[in-house]
């Protein structure tokens, strides 16, 4: 539960309209460093948000709280990569393993921004870019629990179901086809090939149907009996609305 409501503290601070540019990745640095200090952990790869950027906080399996590198909106996706192969000496192949990453989530934001980029104005391929980001998402929801993992879906998910409704408009988050410098377009189809090759390239597989006498809740992705009068007044299922509606 603590964990929960820093999250949503954090999250609230993100959308804070009054919030201004910088103001967010500050106290994240902040909040992280502080964390780490009190719990006595030392993460080993800490990404410091650079100003603007609203990434998500991730956990390490030490139980340290880290700033994502590449998760959230504002990233500095390009700069990030090249830091990222930097750091493993130049080497694309090192800088792309997982362990380079604190959380499955920061490798798959990593190609969904590469693919919003690759792909802005082609709509349908920004569609397909979202549904491979929910399919990798539900494997490391399985592997890492929701703290890491469900504030980036419910996001993606949200955004997807409003485009579907028709409240948001699919062209607006496709954006204008981009031109992308040269050498940026290599690197990102590089990664991309590369990624895929790893399984990042999954489409998300058709839904199960549902079993009989089980409603879904669309926004908790789970099946529940249909006697459950009391799902949706459970603070879970309240956070997640008040996460998918904040993003
Ligand atoms: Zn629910």
């Amino acid at each position: 539960m603590e964990r929960e409501l820093v999250v949503e503290k954090l999250i609230s601070l993100k959308n804070n309209g009054q919030s201004g540019k910088g103001f967010y990745d500050k106290i994240v640095n902040k909040v992280v460093s502080l964390y780490n200090k009190v719990k006595g952990k030392k993460p080993a790869k800490n990404h410091i948000l650079k100003d603007g950027e609203k990434h998500a906080v991730f956990k390490t399996k030490d139980g340290a709280l880290v700033g994502a590198k590449f998760a959230g909106p504002g990233s500095k996706t390009y700069d990030n990569l090249k830091e990222l192969i930097k750091e493993n000496g130049g080497d694309l192949t090192k800088a792309l393993r997982s362990e380079n990453f604190a959380s499955d989530i920061d490798k798959i934001s990593l190609i969904h921004d590469i693919r919003y980029d690759l792909f802005a104005g082609d709509s349908k391929k920004i569609r397909e870019a979202d549904q491979k980001y929910i399919a990798k998402a539900k494997e490391a929801r399985k592997v890492e629990g929701n703290f890491n993992t469900l504030p980036a879906m419910a996001g993606i998910k949200a955004k997807m179901i409003g485009e579907d409704l028709g409240i948001l408009n699919k062209d607006k988050f496709s954006g204008k086809a981009k031109v992308l410098p040269e050498d940026e377009r290599i690197l990102y189809e590089d990664v991309v090939r590369r990624l895929e090759q790893e399984g990042y390239g999954k489409q998300r597989p058709e839904r199960t149907r549902i079993p009989m006498n089980k409603v879904e809740c669309k926004v908790c992705d789970v099946f529940i009996s249909k006697k459950n009068k009391t799902h949706k007044g459970s603070n879970k299922h309240i956070l997640n609305v008040k996460i998918a509606n904040e993003k």
